[in-house]
């Protein structure tokens, strides 16, 4: 737990503590909508992926989509939640020109999972348990398009009827910082069990974040909900300055008024929406036209044998199997696609060299390159190559990041046993031509030599020359044997 008092916000009059709560909405990954047959996909063109149900015609009847079902079971399974075999449709009655049907479908009463919780991964290498409220089902808006024309506001109507997963956690969250690693972890678990694409920049993910502050242990203040966050970088800067403004009036004598506000990433700055409406003014009622949803426990059964090995247990797993850091196996196992990668360059190689140089070289590399890993045009076994080099000492590590350069450029078509034939740089093991340095370098400095002997770590200079006189290419250990002898030491 942090419960270190540096969480705490300073204000003019003491600390503050800062509550969060974070509704996400996750995009189901299906290619059909939550009650209509039409298609889901990115990039059709306006009102190309609409039927008669979508569009809010009279006498059109939705139908469950069974598959959207199974995915909202499977990420409940995922975030180890309760899967309610009973559960229900509301209708959430408001007016939205992008809501045809003039109510959104969606499960208010009994949602189809119950509680669960998240464990997530902080900076300083400590964990969290956030605790999950609820996940349910429901429809998206369509899109109301402002800045096409002057005068009208088109309306696409694609988004309408996409299922969503709506993932509602309770207050656990104390700061921005353990508010993005919940999004982040929420993505990753989605991702990894497929049940979301998680692609923030298509909109597959958004949150309302849910803030309020109160001083050090008192009752939780008036929250502020911020609508529709994207990215984490958003949701870390509309998270600190809405902390900030709140501090601020109360402060000053004011009080906080729960309101829906939206971020402007543009100015930095929450701005006020609306006034928080009340829940009954939804009128929600159970919908007519689709039957309760009851789950067999049988099938609920079966997804849970289908679940793939989720972050937690990889990470663990690759913690014991691999001998891996905590903190290399959290880097790894970030994506699904990551630990593939490692696992398959760690098979048969030192597997904590492995995850060196694929956390630190290739990483950053690819990243520098605004690659993801499945692009890397380095295959694992190239990195298995490179290890291999310097287990057999071929190499030295110094010189594997010469070798690491001529692998990127050469884009996986040469490997690395060849580009150290073709640079020549094997590693000098041969102590002939390492004992003809050292002599050369005792010679022609004498002083130094004779001063090794009353100061041993002098001994560095030596290495350092010896390094320098075989271009990097001696066995460290070799250098240091010999030099030893040689000094005297
Ligand atoms: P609503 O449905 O009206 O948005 P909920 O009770 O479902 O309200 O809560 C929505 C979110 O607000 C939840 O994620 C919850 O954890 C969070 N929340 C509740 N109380 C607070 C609070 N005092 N400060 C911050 N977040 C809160
Ligand atoms: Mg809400």
């Amino acid at each position: 737990m942090t419960d270190s008092a540096s969480r705490y916000i300073q204000g003019r009059t003491g600390p503050w503590e800062l509550v969060i709560g974070l509704e996400i909405h996750a995009q189901v990954a299906s290619t059909s909508k939550l009650f209509s047959g039409a298609a889901v996909g990115f990039g059709a063109g306006p009102n190309e992926q609409v039927s008669l149900v979508d569009a809010g015609f009279p006498g059109m009847l939705p139908v469950l989509n069974r598959f959207c079902v199974e995915q909202a079971v499977k990420t409940g399974l995922g975030l180890k939640a309760q899967i309610n075999p009973h559960s229900r449709f509301d209708r959430k009655n408001y007016f939205y020109p992008d809501l045809p049907q003039g109510y959104q479908i969606s499960q208010l009463f009994y949602p189809i999972v119950g509680e669960g919780e998240v464990l997530i991964d902080l900076s300083d290498g400590t964990q969290k348990t956030v605790r999950i409220e609820r996940l349910h089902l429901e429809q998206d808006a369509g899109k109301s398009i402002h800045d096409l024309d002057p005068n009208n506001t088109y309306v696409d109507l694609n988004r309408a009827g996409t299922a969503l997963m709506e993932i509602v956690s309770k207050p656990d969250i104390r700061s921005a910082e353990e508010a993005v690693a919940y999004f982040k972890k929420i993505r990753t678990i989605l991702v990894y069990l497929g049940t979301s694409d998680g692609d923030m920049e298509k909109g597959n993910m958004r949150a309302d974040v849910n803030v309020s502050v109160c001083k050090p242990g008192a009752e939780f203040g008036t929250r502020c909900e911020i609508k529709n966050v994207n990215s984490f970088r958003f949701m870390q800067q509309a998270i600190e300055y809405e902390a900030r403004r709140q501090i601020e009036i109360i402060e000053d004598g004011g009080t906080i008024t729960q309101e829906t506000r939206l971020f402007d990433s543009v100015k930095v700055e929450t701005r006020s929406l609306r006034s928080k409406e009340e829940a009954h003014d939804y009128r929600y009622f159970p919908d007519p036209d689709l039957l309760p949803l009851e789950l067999e426990l049988a099938w609920i059964e079966d997804i849970k044998k289908s679940l793939p090995e989720l972050p937690d247990d990889k990470r663990q797993r690759l913690m014991t199997q691999y001998g891996l850091s905590q903190y290399d196996a959290t880097v790894l196992v970030t994506e699904q696609a990551r630990a593939d990668y490692y696992e398959a360059a760690a098979k048969d190689r030192d597997a904590k060299l492995v995850a060196n140089w694929v956390t630190n070289e290739l990483l950053a590399r690819l990243t520098k390159d605004g690659l993801e890993i499945e692009q890397s045009p380095l295959p694992p076994a190239q990195i298995a190559g490179l290890v291999e080099l310097i287990e057999t000492n071929v190499i030295s590590s110094k010189i594997a990041k010469t070798v690491f350069e001529h692998m990127w450029e050469g884009k996986g078509t040469i490997t690395p046993a060849e580009i150290v034939e073709k640079h020549g740089l094997k590693q000098v093991t041969d102590t002939g031509a390492i004992e003809k340095a050292i002599d050369e370098i005792i010679a022609a400095n004498l002083e130094k030599a004779e001063a090794a002997k009353e100061k041993p770590q002098a001994i560095g200079w030596f290495v350092g020359q010896v390094m320098k006189a075989t271009g990097g290419k001696a066995n460290p250990a070799a250098v240091n044997d010999l030099l030893k002898t040689k000094l005297g030491l």
